[in-house]
């Protein structure tokens, strides 16, 4: 039903084939879409072995950090160049050091850092890489973008409830949230939607860095009336509004966490 063929993805965030960003690449491409991957130094590899996987040419996929405008203005142009004018973005995109999470290191006995002493300097760049980054890709690819185009990024409930384990990654994702919100108004002359998932938890390599993941997966399991989720859950509710189907959706905040966000208490039993 949905027929992606002829439009152009930009994706930032794929780590790994457990990357959410991973699931809605694929669905894209199985949907006709044209793909283009962002990746670190670090996750080069991984992502180019995925590009492979997919049966795509090296060409789709850049090395960009989310910091870097310059790097950025590169990897669009190449995607205008190579594919065409951009008529989705993925901003799937989150960093946060131990202290901004405050977990304590596997096999560590130092105690996890405390809330109150989240470095300033920590959490600015955590802001720069989780928040301020969709700011900054949109504004950069405003020229790339055709009308009606589609933006997206991803967001967690602990922007409006206190999950103590997400520590400083909350701040950053209600700032995500409140942009997400002022993009939406932005970009109305150009028709662009700019929109945000709120995900459970789902198990990836970054979601190994929250404090006490398996007792919220294990809580959520219970507490959710539809249980927990997984990462084929979000692709699939990306692709709506990476389709013609959401067209007239924007600023919203779309939960995919099996209901878990409408619960007062958690049951844990
Ligand atoms: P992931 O670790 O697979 O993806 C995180 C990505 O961020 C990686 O690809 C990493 O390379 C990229 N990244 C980090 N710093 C970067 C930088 N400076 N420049 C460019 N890229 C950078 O984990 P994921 O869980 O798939 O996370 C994707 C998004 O989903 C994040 O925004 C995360 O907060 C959000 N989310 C995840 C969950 C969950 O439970 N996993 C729940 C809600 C929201």
């Amino acid at each position: 039903m949905i027929d992606n063929t002829n439009k152009v993805a930009v994706i930032f965030g794929v780590r790994n084939d457990s990357s959410i960003a991973y699931d809605i690449a694929k669905k894209l491409h199985l949907s006709g879409c044209k793909i283009a991957l962002s990746y670190l130094d670090d996750t080069k590899t991984e992502v180019l072995h995925l590009i492979k996987e997919l049966g795509l040419p090296d060409y789709c996929a850049m090395q960009v950090d989310v910091c870097n405008e310059t790097q950025i203005a590169d990897f669009f142009q190449n995607v205008k160049l190579n594919l065409g004018s951009v008529d989705y973005i993925l901003h799937a995109v989150a960093f946060g050091s131990q202290e901004v999470m405050c977990y304590s290191l596997p096999g560590s006995n130092i105690p996890a850092p405390n809330y109150l002493n989240i470095p300033f300097e920590d959490l600015m760049d955590s802001f720069n890489i989780s928040a301020y980054s969709l700011l900054r890709i949109a504004r950069v690819a405003e020229p790339f973008l055709v009308e009606n185009a589609s933006i997206l990024t991803l967001t967690y409930n602990a922007s409006q409830r206190v999950f103590p384990g997400y520590a400083g990654m909350s701040i950053n994702k209600a700032a995500l949230e409140n942009i997400m919100l002022y993009l939406a108004d932005y970009f109305r002359i150009k028709k662009v939607r700019v929109n945000a998932l709120s995900p459970g938890l789902v198990m990836t390599t970054s979601a190994g860095g929250i404090n006490g993941v398996r007792k919220l997966r294990r809580v959520g399991k219970l507490t959710a009336p539809l249980g927990n989720i997984d990462t084929g859950d979000v692709g699939n509710a990306a692709l709506y509004y990476f389709s013609d189907l959401s067209k007239r959706v924007t600023g919203n905040i779309h939960y995919v966490d099996g209901g878990f966000n409408i619960m007062g208490i958690a049951i844990d039993e």
